[in-house]
């Protein structure tokens, strides 16, 4: 089988060669083993400003596993990595995505592998435990997680983009043809058989994190918009509990009108906030659900994924 490492590189010059030299290695132990017959690692040059290209470009010419594609401009993680998944999708029979700066631990993808010999199509790398991040990455992480999944988006705890899927599963995913991206959403929701691999998540082997708080926080909201109209639903039910506010508001405020306790205009006043407060609210709501219906429309995902089927061709 041929497998392709696919690996997104922002200004990575500086870890690019001890990444090549690592995964060379482990295509090398994989060809041993014959777990693996042909192996590429495909180097997607997000727009870097650095040397990374002319790098990729040398280990080209060096390492016969050694491809990459440049892309015009940076475009993100999540789009860059697409770009490798869609080539994987033609010319690999399996992907492994991973990041530059191998934080996440090259030794598991012999156990993907392994997992795909088994007929499993989507094989999550999970971090066991994140000691190495700081503080800040680690609760703002955890929390997003936790949210992300209050909020119904299907996602595995603790995997970030470091994961094996075979072909069948890449040909679904390129099938998507949104272009809000959410890889690791996305392929939670294809659903053919998959498995977890866990390892310790190590520190970046050089160079600074590519994802400033900037690019996170806008990397979570990404998420759970494309994944989730329940806020515009929450919107709708605060109308609710609003609503019902204005309720007791007007009991209240006519009993303390029919006791004398008020200053005049009180009453009326303090009843129509809460009345039109909630009849905004559930406005925007109402609205909101049919702006989602939009939403997945023009999304055009596909209706169903085939896993298999049986004397049906
Ligand atoms: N990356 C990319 N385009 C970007 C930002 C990052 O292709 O605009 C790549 C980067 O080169 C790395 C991966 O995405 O391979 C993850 O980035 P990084 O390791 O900096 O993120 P962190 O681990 O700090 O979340
Ligand atoms: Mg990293």
């Amino acid at each position: 089988m041929k497998l392709a490492i696919v690996v997104p590189c922002y200004n990575e010059e500086e870890v690019l060669t001890e990444t090549t030299a690592q995964l060379s290695h482990v295509l090398d132990i994989l060809k041993d083993g014959k777990l693996v017959d042909e192996g590429v690692i495909l180097y997607v040059d997000d727009g870097s400003k650095d040397r990374t290209w002319e790098l990729v470009e040398t280990y080209a010419r060096e390492n016969p596993y050694v491809a990459g594609i440049k892309l015009a401009h940076n475009v993100g993680h999540q789009q860059a990595l697409w770009a490798g998944l869609e080539w994987a999708a033609v010319h690999a029979d399996a992907s492994v995505s991973i990041d530059a700066d191998l934080q996440d631990d090259v030794n598991v993808i012999g156990e993907m592998v392994a997992y795909y010999a088994k007929g499993i199509d989507v094989v999550f790398g999970v971090r066991r435990e994140r000691k190495t991040d700081t503080f800040f990455k680690r609760t703002t992480a955890q929390g997003f997680y936790r949210l992300m999944r209050g909020l119904g988006g299907d996602i595995v705890y603790n995997h970030a983009d470091f994961r094996l899927m075979s072909r069948r599963a890449l040909q679904a995913l390129v099938s998507f043809p949104e272009r809000n991206l959410f890889l690791r959403g996305m392929v939670s929701s294809l659903g053919f058989p998959s498995a977890l691999v866990y390892y310790n998540r190590k520190e970046r082997l050089a160079g600074e994190s590519k994802y400033p708080f900037r690019k996170m926080l806008s990397f979570a909201i990404d998420g759970i918009t494309s994944f989730s109209v329940r806020p515009i639903r929450y919107i709708a039910y605060l109308g609710i509990l609003f609503m019902l506010i204005a309720v007791a508001a007007i009991i209240y405020g006519l009993c303390s009108y029919a006791d004398g306790q008020t200053i005049p205009g009180w009453t009326s006043l303090i009843v129509s906030v809460w009345f039109i407060g909630g009849a905004i609210l559930l406005a925007c709501g109402i609205i909101g659900e049919y702006i989602g219906k939009i939403y997945k429309e023009v999304k055009r995902r596909p209706r169903y994924i085939i896993e298999k089927g049986v004397k049906c061709d």
